[in-house]
């Protein structure tokens, strides 16, 4: 039993509830690891969303709504982790949610499109193929979903995909607190902000921006600057963390 009044309450709560779905199989054992390197880039920025994420948030509701055939990607980590703001975002954006694994079994996809599913999702499934250009699990996806895709959002990615799926012409956003991965910076667009609060952040830009505003958030793009902020909103931080 986790107290209440403990410092770190949240991120304790977050982690036995990942450490009790990678009991269940719905989190890879090599997924807690990806959570604890998340939690340590959070500690960077000072756990809160910055200026320049804020702005990724809204360029990236901005994209999905633009967008003809969007994909929201889903792995363990992020089903553990935010299954009912992947069905709020869903809500707002009308994008297709598809199960994607890097360690794959039939019996995981299944343990994660329910909880998807219990959580209010409407789960694209169905007939999997090898149809990314990868060397492993990830390569599959359904034809109609993310192989259609013009855009998909990955949260919690990891490099080799995003790479594949830029090479394939899609636009991808990547949410990763990392600005440093490959990911982060192969990604079309990158959200260095936590799960739970960038998929709200983005939910709520959804309904709230004008077309106006869209437009200029897209047209503005920069996914370089957005990175460098990040990094010197970490490096700022660190250097007064003393003070
Ligand atoms: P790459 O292959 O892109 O260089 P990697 O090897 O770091 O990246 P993974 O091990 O798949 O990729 O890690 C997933 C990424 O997700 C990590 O960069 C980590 O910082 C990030 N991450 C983990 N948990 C969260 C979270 N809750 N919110 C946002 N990002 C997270």
């Amino acid at each position: 039993m986790i107290p209440p009044d403990h410092p770190r309450y949240r991120s304790l709560v977050v982690r036995e509830r990942m450490a009790a779905c990678a009991r269940q199989g719905i989190v890879s054992w090599e997924g807690l690891t990806a959570h604890g390197r998340g939690e340590a880039f959070d500690y960077l920025i000072g756990e809160r969303t910055t200026d320049s994420a804020r702005v990724a948030e809204r360029t990236a509701a901005a994209m999905l709504l633009a967008a003809r055939h969007p994909v929201i990607s889903i792995n363990g980590n992020t089903a553990a982790l935010a299954a009912p703001e992947i069905a709020a975002l869903q809500r707002a954006c009308g994008a297709i949610v598809e199960v994607n694994l890097f360690h794959r079994t039939e019996e995981r996809v299944r343990q994660i499109e329910a909880l998807l599913r219990d959580a209010g999702v409407a789960v694209f499934s169905g007939e999997a193929e090898q149809l990314l250009p990868l060397s492993h699990d990830r390569a599959w996806c359904r034809r109609e979903g993310m192989y259609a895709a013009d855009l998909v959002l990955v949260p919690l990615e990891d490099g080799d995909r995003c790479e594949a799926l830029v090479r394939m012409g899609k636009k991808v956003i990547a949410i990763d607190l990392n600005p440093l991965s490959r990911t982060a910076r192969t990604a079309t667009l990158t959200v260095v902000d936590e799960l739970t609060r960038a998929l709200p952040a983005i939910a709520n830009a959804c309904t709230a921006l004008s077309v106006s505003e869209r437009k200029h958030l897209i047209d503005s793009l920069d996914n370089h600057y957005l990175l460098q902020e990040a990094i010197v909103e970490m490096t700022t931080r660190l250097a007064h963390a003393l003070d």
